[in-house]
């Protein structure tokens, strides 16, 4: 479903990706870990074009991200193309960003009434089958600063699934929250796995990559340093920076 090859991105004369070299079958549940500063959420900003490579390609569901070739050049897609490719990405943060005057059903709608033109009741509907997915069922007339941390993330979570999109994107959406709260997010993260849903995750939750993904990527310096079953990286790694970094964070 996803695949990067060989994607490079600077920022003036740091170069922050070196050649990321990466598969992702449908289905899966990839963790990526690394030190802070190893490029982790610039490569997922890349995958949504939030970022723009400046080497390389990254196609997700058979659509080369942000960019069309014709003729032997490259063009940059038009707004309205990259905002089209957008809606099948989905994205969560570690700040949630939910619009404070919206309540939880509203800002779930937003994007299916606005950008989707979906009907009202047909919006509103789905966002309480949404809602009632990510245990937040009796929620949907709070507005978020009635929330706890992990609620508000969880409405962001549904948020993003409310475009159907077909894979998500996730950087690091419980490191801001407070200890008691995380592991109901990770629980929903854990159910939209067994659900099938192709996920990336960056994270520093060792247990949920652990138990969750199917594959652990561990970035450092910009580059893959090595990816595997979590068993295999997490248990028994294999490169030194890897030790390295795993014996500072378990
Ligand atoms: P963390 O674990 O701290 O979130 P990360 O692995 O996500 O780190 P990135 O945020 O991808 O790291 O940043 C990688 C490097 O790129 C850092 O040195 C950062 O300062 C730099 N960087 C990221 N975004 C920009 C930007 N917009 N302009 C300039 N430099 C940037
Ligand atoms: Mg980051």
């Amino acid at each position: 479903l996803v695949r990067a090859v060989n994607v490079r991105k600077s920022f003036g004369d740091l170069e922050v990706l070196r050649g990321i070299d990466l598969e992702i079958n449908r289905g899966e549940v990839v963790c990526v870990l690394g030190p802070s500063g190893s490029g982790k959420s610039t490569f997922l900003r890349c995958i949504n074009h939030l970022d723009r490579i400046d080497k390389g390609e990254i196609w997700v569901d058979g659509h080369l991200i942000g960019y069309r070739r014709a003729h032997g050049h490259t063009y940059e897609l038009r707004p309205h193309e990259i905002a089209a490719q957008r809606r099948g990405i989905g994205m969560v943060f570690q700040k949630f960003n939910l619009f404070p005057h919206r309540t939880a059903l509203e800002n779930i709608t937003e994007a299916p009434i606005f950008v989707k033109r979906q009907s009202k009741a047909d919006a509103e509907a789905r966002a309480h089958e949404l809602l009632e997915r990510v245990n937040l069922g009796d929620r949907a007339d709070f507005y978020p600063a009635q929330l706890s941390g992990g609620q508000q993330q969880r409405v962001a979570i549904a948020r993003a699934l409310a475009l159907d999109p077909t894979l998500m994107l996730f950087d690091e959406p419980t490191s801001a929250l407070d200890p008691e709260l995380v592991g109901e997010v990770l629980d929903t993260m854990k159910d939209l796995a067994s659900d099938g849903m192709t996920m990336i995750v960056v994270t520093h939750e060792i247990g949920f990559a652990r138990e969750v993904a199917d594959r652990v990527v561990f970035m450092d310096g910009g580059v893959v340093v090595e990816h595997g079953p979590p068993r295999q990286v997490l248990d028994d790694p294999q490169h030194p920076r890897t030790r390295g970094f795993l014996a500072k964070v378990i």
